[in-house]
């Protein structure tokens, strides 16, 4: 249950010397100024933020995941090509979390630039909607840690869950969909179906996916 694992009280509080200590080799806040800015939900076995990590070097980044062992296992394969790679993959941590609750204690006001739910768990049933990590409540949370111009990446292979997805995010004053041009010119969005380790179940299957990706927007002026 949660209470078995620690919640930062504010994101000032989120130690960034334990997540990235090469970068921030002393508890001295005022070292760095430099914040998380992707955020990999359910992140599962890490695979996104391994092909991330180099990507954007610069750029902090997160996985949420919310298995034990599965944190576990992110956290030895982050060590792991840290030591293979002396310099490298130091960017990029896991967290063990219910990020269905506790993303206000991570990251605060327009914080982030990228968000990913990526084969997020279906929750099939009618009254299991409110289970799903993307819903109309949540979408609000998300709106607040995205700055304008941040991206939410949403991918599965599940259709009526791609629809739903789809959906909230369409109605969502917030949001906007990214145009066919803006989604070639991403880098990432091509990693969306292959750079995770469920991406690539489906993938060897021959399964269909379906994405949604969308930009967090200013408020629509009333003028
Ligand atoms: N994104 C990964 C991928 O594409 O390979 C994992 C997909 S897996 C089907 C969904 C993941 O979300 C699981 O690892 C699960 O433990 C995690 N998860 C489900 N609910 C969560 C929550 N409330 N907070 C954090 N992680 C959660």
């Amino acid at each position: 249950s949660d209470s078995h694992f620690p919640v930062p009280l504010s994101p000032s509080h989120v130690d960034y010397t334990l997540h990235y200590p090469q970068l921030f080799p002393s508890p001295d806040k005022v070292t760095s100024s430099k914040r998380i800015q992707f955020a990999d939900i359910g992140c599962g076995f890490g695979g996104l933020l391994v092909s991330l990590s180099t990507l954007f070097p610069e750029t902090l980044m997160i996985g949420m995941e919310i298995r034990d062992k599965v944190t576990e296992y992110v956290k030895e394969r982050i060590l792991a090509l840290r030591l293979a790679h002396p310099g490298q993959y130091q960017n990029v941590s896991v967290v063990r979390t219910n990020s269905m609750k506790y993303i206000p204690n991570y990251f605060s006001k327009g914080q982030l630039s990228k968000m990913f739910f990526l084969f997020p768990d279906p929750h099939f049933k009618e009254k299991n909607h409110r289970r799903r990590v993307i819903s109309p409540h949540l979408l609000d949370e998300y709106a607040y840690v995205l700055g304008v111009g941040g991206i939410i990446y949403t991918i599965t292979d599940v259709e009526e869950l791609g629809e739903w997805m789809q959906a909230c995010l369409k109605e969502h004053p917030l949001f906007e969909a990214l145009t066919e041009e803006e989604l070639e010119a991403d880098p990432v969005v091509k990693l969306l179906g292959s750079a995770t380790e469920e991406g690539q179940k489906v993938a060897r299957n021959g399964g269909q996916t379906f994405r949604a990706v969308f930009r967090r927007i200013d408020p629509p002026s009333d003028a």
